[in-house]
């Protein structure tokens, strides 16, 4: 585990000893013995498998592209996470994404462990057929360790339906004969994929944010305002009036966010600002979302660039720079990019009192203890994002059974199970000083340390 999620997962670890709901049935020196046992099980993962691709390109060329598989922990089933193409990928961040993963799983009681992985490309630069050599290329290298009940790769950031269904293709003709239909999840819908597959991070990243500072704030009120801690007050300023959201990425998590923002109008939150890796554009009114949704799908992902391109498509906005759009002076920003996005050097000059990730790690450390102090509200990763993976178990059950759910089914399916997280962590959350990452670290581990103790692992 990275130092970083090291940090916040010790000092979750710490917290623990203290919990009387850890381990009951065990007491002083046996107790501690198992909380040491605990703590070098989740610091390390259980295996890191690392290969050098080596592709021929179009032009002649042969290149080694470096590649990983990081297996952090299978306690709850088998490992399961994403492969992300990204040319800023190390072994380092893969192995704090796939911890990520473990915890993820856990908190959201998905029976699944954590791993993750990742090619050091910037696949942009390639041309289609280098892709498809990359990903069958990945799957021949790590074929051992995959399979429907050992490791279940899924879509992250630079892949998505297509290289899945590449990568599910390759897999059923290296194991003929083998179970291929749950080897990898975030295939397309006719390649055995699951109808809401694609929306399903987006969708729960801004069913948490409604769930958690409209519905549930509603049906707690009179107890949120006895309440002395500083996290309810920022929940109970934001939860009386519309409020100005600006969304940082438009992918596939950042897009659809905004757009279910977008169609929420009962609520009358305003989306006023998008970025993406060339622009932030910016509308005090709100902007048109479902206009911009459809410009990034007719023109290769990109949000428009020039007045003129705004101008031909009827899109009112002003042009800023990208990073212009996280200390803008919003209430909510979506971080639906990268990692790391916010970090000391631009922390101070955040305005938004809650922060919702979409991506993983988006805040460094550093900054979340900064922002957490103030006051501010960051909706973690774990928490927020997990709509993906949880679709992804809904694809795998389905190709299982091959018995498929209609999109209504998968979404009701989705909102309950966030739903029962959030009703578990919410009220200790608003009860605690604890930020909400740590609270969710507690929840997690707590589930894993009781069943690693049931498997005789703890001692
Ligand atoms: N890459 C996504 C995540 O970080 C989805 C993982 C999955 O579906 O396995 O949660």
């Amino acid at each position: 585990m990275s130092s970083t999620t090291g940090t916040i997962v010790q000092q979750s670890l710490d917290a623990l000893l203290e919990d009387e709901a850890f381990l009951p049935d065990l007491q002083g020196q046996t107790r501690k013995q198992a909380f040491t046992s605990l703590v070098s099980i989740l610091s390390t993962p259980n295996h890191v498998h690392k290969a050098f691709l080596r592709i021929a390109l179009e032009n002649g060329k042969v290149v080694r592209i470096p590649a990983f598989r990081v297996q952090h922990n299978n306690t709850l089933g088998p490992y399961k996470g994403g492969i992300r193409f990204h040319e800023s990928v190390n072994e380092d961040e893969v192995t704090n994404l796939a911890s990520l993963m473990t915890l993820k799983n856990a908190l959201h009681e998905v029976p699944f462990g954590g791993g993750k992985g990742g090619v050091v490309i910037n696949p942009r630069e390639f041309k289609i057929k280098e892709l498809h050599s990359i990903c069958k290329r990945y799957v021949r290298y790590f074929s051992d360790v995959l399979g429907t009940d050992k490791d279940i790769p899924a879509p992250d950031v630079g892949t998505g339906d297509r290289e899945m269904d590449w990568m599910m293709a390759e897999y059923k003709s290296i194991h003929p004969g083998m179970p291929y239909r749950g080897s990898f999840t975030g295939k397309s819908v006719v390649n055995g994929g699951s109808l809401g597959r694609r929306e399903a991070t987006g969708k729960g990243v801004y069913f948490t944010f409604r769930y958690m500072f409209h519905d549930f704030i509603k049906e707690q009120k009179k107890w949120f305002s006895n309440n002395e801690n500083v996290f309810s007050k920022t929940a109970l300023d934001h939860a009386e009036r519309p409020l100005t959201i600006a969304v940082q990425g438009f992918g596939n998590v950042g897009s659809v966010a905004a757009l279910e923002a977008y169609n929420c109008d009962h609520l009358q939150n305003k989306v006023v600002a998008v970025s993406d890796r060339n622009v932030t554009l910016y509308n005090s009114d709100g902007l048109d979302i479902p206009a911009l949704v459809k410009y990034v799908t007719e023109k290769n992902g990109d949000l428009p660039t020039t007045e003129k391109d705004l101008e031909q498509n009827g899109i009112k906005a002003v042009i800023h720079d990208r990073d212009d759009l996280l200390t803008l002076d919003v209430d909510v920003l979506f971080l639906a990019a990268l990692e790391d996005q916010i970090h000391k050097d631009n922390v101070d000059d955040i305005k938004a009192r809650i922060l919702v990730e979409g991506a993983n790690s988006p805040v460094t450390r550093e900054a979340d203890t900064t922002l957490s102090e103030k006051g501010v509200i960051i909706v973690p990763d774990i928490l927020a994002n997990a709509g993906g993976v949880i679709v992804s178990y809904l694809e795998w059950l389905q190709g299982r059974e091959t018995q498929f759910y209609d999109e209504e089914q998968v979404f009701n399916l989705l909102f309950d199970k966030m739903k029962h997280t959030l009703d578990t962590v919410l009220p200790q959350f608003f009860g605690d000083p604890f930020p909400l990452r740590q609270n969710c670290y507690i929840h997690a581990v707590m589930k894993l340390s009781t069943i690693l103790y049931r498997q005789g692992k703890l001692y």
